[in-house]
């Protein structure tokens, strides 16, 4: 089955976007994935087809009105979608591998991309949508987190990637940063390959990666490092 996004925005033009392009463009040209995005204004009240008011209790900056964003999603969410409904704000939980691995394995997303001061609280609970940020500083508009998070998800469904192992050796996917890569010309500007990768002794060049991605993890990345660590804790109890 086709894997289908849809995004609910202010500016529909800003898809696909990046997306159109490369290893996800060719996907959507082979029919792997589709995109339909749609302009939340279409919806709006009046004859200004205003989408946003002025906040209760005062303070700066317009809000996304509950009623226009209700009824956005109501005419392009059919009763019963199985997809994920996802908010995209800097007040979520912090978007990972994991859940691009759990969207990809998925039909689907529909998003939501939010714009001035974000959304009326009331239509985040009543939706039930998932609030995703995509790292810790604040952008103008949910549209670049949606291209991001897209990306992150089109590049695993079946047959986007070639070679499946790419993906398996990933930065995050094993829990740790990847071991760094190295190719032609075997020194350059005074600077040598690590003389193990051209030993041909594989055994040796994976232990070797291994360890690289441990150090590296260890010293970027010390909260990976932790995980990873109380991961192997609990492996190592747990019953054989
Ligand atoms: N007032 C909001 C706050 O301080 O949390 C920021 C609103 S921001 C200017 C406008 C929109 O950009 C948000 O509604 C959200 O859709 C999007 N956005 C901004 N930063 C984001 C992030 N780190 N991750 C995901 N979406 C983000």
């Amino acid at each position: 089955m086709t894997w289908h996004a849809t995004v609910l925005t202010l500016f529909p033009e800003m898809f696909p976007g990046p997306l159109g392009l490369s290893l996800a463009g060719r996907a959507r040209d082979d029919g792997l994935w589709t995109l339909d995005a749609h302009d939340i204004r279409a919806h709006g009240l009046g004859r200004h087809r205003n989408v946003d008011d002025t906040p209760f209790g005062g303070g700066a900056g317009m809000v996304m009105r509950p009623d226009v964003i209700s009824t956005a999603i109501a005419a392009h969410r059919p009763e019963g979608d199985p997809r994920p409904l996802i908010y995209l704000t800097p007040r979520g939980r912090l978007f990972s591998q994991a859940d691009a691995e759990r969207f990809a394995s998925g039909p689907g997303l529909m998003l939501l991309c939010g714009r001035y001061e974000g959304l009326d609280q009331r239509i985040i609970e009543a939706s039930g949508a998932e609030e995703i940020s995509i790292g810790d500083y604040v952008l103008s508009g949910g549209e670049p987190a949606a291209l991001v998070l897209l990306d992150a998800c089109l590049r695993l469904l079946p047959g986007v990637m070639g070679g499946a192992e790419s993906a398996e050796e990933e930065s995050f996917a094993g829990g740790l940063l990847e071991y760094p890569h190295y190719t032609r010309p075997a020194e350059w500007d005074g600077r040598p390959v690590p003389p193990v990768l051209l030993s041909g002794d594989h055994g040796a060049i994976s232990a070797w990666r291994r360890a690289q991605a441990e150090d590296t993890t260890r010293l970027r990345r010390p909260d990976l490092w932790a995980a990873h660590l109380s991961r192997r804790i609990s492996g190592r109890q747990s019953p054989q």
